[in-house]
């Protein structure tokens, strides 16, 4: 019997049982019917619910709220957005792709107001992002990074580059050769503000029920086994769940991403490895990892690179991938090795992210048959998430606001190709990166034993 505090560190942590709230009572009536109680489902609900008070809204969950990526990811409220500031500029032009990452730097910010308007104990700290350059092609990219973001129109105070001592005056890992910092980032316990926000919207009277799932989404309709919920509006907010449902098998790819955490790690340590605002860091290899220092004083580390799973298939034994929680481990003690030889990890976990084909997240409505939907946020979908729900907020309610005209709204990401070619394109990506980051580090320990045999020779 699965329990939810298993799932995560974050849900073991959270301060409430979890106890499933009553399922749908049967046949019901509503104003909007939004499937999946992750972070979506729920900020769509709550500013719906903000902006009128008098909607019938119903939220389905198959399991609790927080079950999904929402209740298990790296906590970083970020003003990421999965595609890069020049692709969009290449895409919608430049001063729409300026508004978009403007909209990503307000809406860290207007999580940040509403955890606090609502009283969500969620270990919010606005202590921005260090991205760490441990190598020369990585310090490379640090430049290039922030030659880009200043090209589209942004300043030093959204991203700065820093030299060795700055980077490691915030974060004080191996090797730090320089880095960058913005200050567009909050830590954050992502299991309690998911949990928070669920008791916010019943507060404003949305009626959400557990372990109801959904078994088919249909213009009018969300049918479940304890009965129809009726409504012109369903909103799909079920991201790397989506390939469940009849006929969205290929609308999403399940890619998955692990973590680990350790045990509450000594002042010492914390006065060696720094952190001190909580920075949320990472560096510039190709796979992702990232980081944060948590309220109890842990580190919370994961990334990318467990395989996809052949037809979009989201199993519970896909979180738990032994390989790469081992190679989470050696990465973590690598950068801090302050942890020891072996670093005192005390929990491990995963969850299913959304991708489309063509890597760009959406929001949107078809006001032809009522379906709504947001999601295709891969690996940044805690601050996204909340765009998306004030979005929607505004696309049900028939407004048109600047959220509307953002480059995202109506987009419609193409279908991922059918299997065998779908396994294959995916994990072939996976392993590129995994090679280049390998080739990097190779190509590093090389010019750094040269380095040395340089010195030796007294080059
Ligand atoms: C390990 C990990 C680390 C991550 N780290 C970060 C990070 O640091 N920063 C960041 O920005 N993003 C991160 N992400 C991504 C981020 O967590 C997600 O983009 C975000 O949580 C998506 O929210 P969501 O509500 O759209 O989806 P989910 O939280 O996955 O919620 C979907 C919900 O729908 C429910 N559901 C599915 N199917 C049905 C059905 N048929 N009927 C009823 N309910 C259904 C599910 O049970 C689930 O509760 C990470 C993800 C993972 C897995």
């Amino acid at each position: 019997m699965m329990r939810y505090q298993d799932l995560s560190y974050w849900l073991s942590s959270v301060d409430e049982p979890l106890t499933p709230r009553p399922g749908l009572p049967g046949d019901t009536d509503a104003d909007v019917v939004v499937v999946g109680a992750g972070y979506t489902g729920l900020w769509t609900a709550y500013y719906l619910a903000a902006a009128d008070p008098t909607l019938r809204i119903v939220v389905l969950e198959k399991e609790i709220a927080g079950y999904g990526a929402s209740g298990r990811n790296g906590g970083w409220c970020s003003a990421l957005f999965p595609t890069s500031l020049p692709a969009l500029a290449r895409r919608h032009g430049r001063d729409r792709a300026l508004a978009m990452q403007h909209a990503m730097h307000e809406t860290v910010r207007e999580v940040g107001r509403v955890v606090a308007a609502e009283g969500i104990d969620c270990d919010w700290r606005a202590g921005g992002t260090v991205v760490l350059a441990r190598t020369e092609v990585q310090l490379g990219r640090a430049r290039a990074a922030v030659a880009e973001a200043r090209e589209h129109g942004l300043a030093d105070a959204d991203l700065v580059l820093l030299d060795a001592a700055e980077a490691a005056a915030r974060c004080h890992a191996e090797g730090v050769r320089g880095g960058t910092y913005t200050p567009h980032c909050a830590a954050v316990h992502p299991a309690k503000l998911v949990r928070g926000l669920a008791a916010a919207v019943e507060r404003r009277g949305v009626r959400l029920f557990e372990r109801t799932p959904v078994t088919a989404l249909r213009p009018g309709a969300a049918v479940t086994p304890a009965g129809v919920v009726r409504a012109p509006v369903v909103v799909r907010a079920t991201e790397g769940f989506t390939p469940a449902l009849p006929g969205q098998r290929r609308a999403v790819a399940p890619v998955y991403s692990l973590m680990v955490a350790t045990e509450p790690l000594p002042e010492a340590a914390w006065a060696e490895i720094g952190l001190a605002e909580r920075e949320t860091f990472s560096d510039y290899r190709h796979v992702i990892v990232y980081g944060q220092r948590t309220a109890d004083g842990r580190l919370a580390f994961g990334g990318r690179g467990a395989p996809y799973h052949y037809g979009s298939r989201v199993r519970p034994d896909f979180d738990r991938e032994p390989r790469v929680f081992a190679a989470l481990r050696r990465v973590l003690g690598e950068l801090f090795p302050v942890l020891g030889p072996e670093v005192p990890v005390t929990h491990t976990w995963g969850g299913p992210l959304g991708v489309a084909r063509d890597w760009a997240a959406s929001v949107g409505l078809d006001r032809s048959t009522g379906l709504a939907w947001a999601g295709g946020y891969v690996g940044d979908g805690v601050g996204t998430s909340n765009l998306a729900g004030r979005s929607l907020a505004d696309l049900i309610r028939g407004e048109t606001t600047d959220l509307t005209t953002l480059p995202w709204v109506n987009h419609r990401s193409p279908k991922w190709e059918p299997e065998p070619l779908r396994w294959l394109a995916v994990n072939a990506g996976l392993r590129v990166m995994f090679s280049a980051d390998e080739a990097e580090l190779r190509t590093n320990r090389e010019s750094r034993r040269a380095a040395a045999f340089n010195h030796l020779l007294g080059h």
